[in-house]
C-alpha cells in the first residue's frame, strides 16, 4: 500500500481531475438528501432523481412521511427498484426522526445508523454534504479506484474508509469520495480507460496491466 504522502498526492492529482466532484443525488435539505440515498440503493442517482420531484412534493419532510401509507408511497419510488423494503426504511426513518430527533435529521454518525435503512454509506453521504460534517462514504467505485490505486488494500468498506480518513485531512474527505466515485463512473470502470486517467503513472494496477 502508498504512504501515506503519497496517498495524498495521488488524491489531489485526482480531485484537480474533477474540480466540480459532488453528488449527483438532487437534494434541497439534509432530510431530502438522506431520502435519495436510501432510495439510491441498487438504482442509479439518474432514476432516483426522476421519482424525488413527485415524492418530495407529496412528503416534504419528516411529519408527513412518518404518517404515509406504503400503499401511497410505493407507487412513487416503484422505479428505483426494492421498492417494498425502500417504503418500510423511509416510513421507519422518518418516525425515527419524529421520535428521537424532533423531525430533524442528526449531526452524528452514530445516530444516523440506528434510524432504520441507514448504514455507514447513506450516513457518510448526509453528513460530509448538507450537514457540514466531513464523511467518505464508501461505494463500489470508491471501493475498486481506491484499491487499483494502492491508496487502500481492502474488499471491506469500513477499512478503506478508516484508512483514507486516517492519512487525509477531515475536509478533504467528501470531495474525495465524490472524486473517487465520478472517476470509478466515467474512467476507472470495471474496464477501465486508462488513457484519460491523470494518476495513470502512479496506478499500481495500470503498471501491471
Ligand atoms: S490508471 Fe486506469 S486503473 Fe489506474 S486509476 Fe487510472 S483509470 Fe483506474
Amino acid at each position: 500500500m502508498r504512504s501515506p504522502a503519497t496517498t495524498r498526492a495521488i488524491l489531489k492529482t485526482l480531485r484537480a481531475q474533477y474540480p466540480d466532484a459532488d453528488t449527483e443525488l438532487n437534494y434541497a435539505t439534509p432530510f431530502e438528501l438522506l431520502v435519495a440515498t436510501i432510495l439510491s440503493a441498487q438504482s442509479t442517482d439518474a432514476g432516483v432523481n426522476r421519482v424525488t420531484p413527485s415524492l418530495f412534493k407529496r412528503y416534504p419532510d419528516a411529519a408527513s412521511l412518518a404518517k404515509a401509507k406504503a400503499a401511497d408511497l410505493e407507487p412513487l419510488i416503484h422505479a428505483t427498484g426494492f421498492f417494498r423494503s425502500k417504503a418500510r426504511s423511509l416510513m421507519g426513518m422518518a418516525q425515527a426522526l419524529v421520535e428521537r430527533h424532533g423531525g430533524k435529521v442528526p449531526k452524528s454518525m452514530e445516530a444516523l445508523v440506528e434510524l432504520p435503512g441507514v448504514g455507514r454509506k447513506t450516513a457518510n453521504v448526509v453528513l460530509g454534504h448538507a450537514l457540514g460534517v466531513p464523511g467518505l462514504p464508501v461505494d463500489r467505485h470508491v471501493l475498486r479506484v481506491s484499491n487499483r490505486l494502492g491508496v487502500a488494500a481492502s474488499d471491506d468498506p469500513v477499512a478503506v474508509e478508516q484508512r483514507l480518513t486516517k492519512v487525509l485531512p477531515p475536509e478533504d474527505w467528501t470531495k474525495t469520495s465524490d472524486t473517487l466515485i465520478l472517476h470509478g463512473r466515467r474512467i476507472c470502470k470495471p474496464n477501465p480507460v486508462c488513457e484519460m486517467c491523470s494518476v495513470r503513472d502512479e496506478c499500481e494496477f495500470y503498471r501491471k496491466r
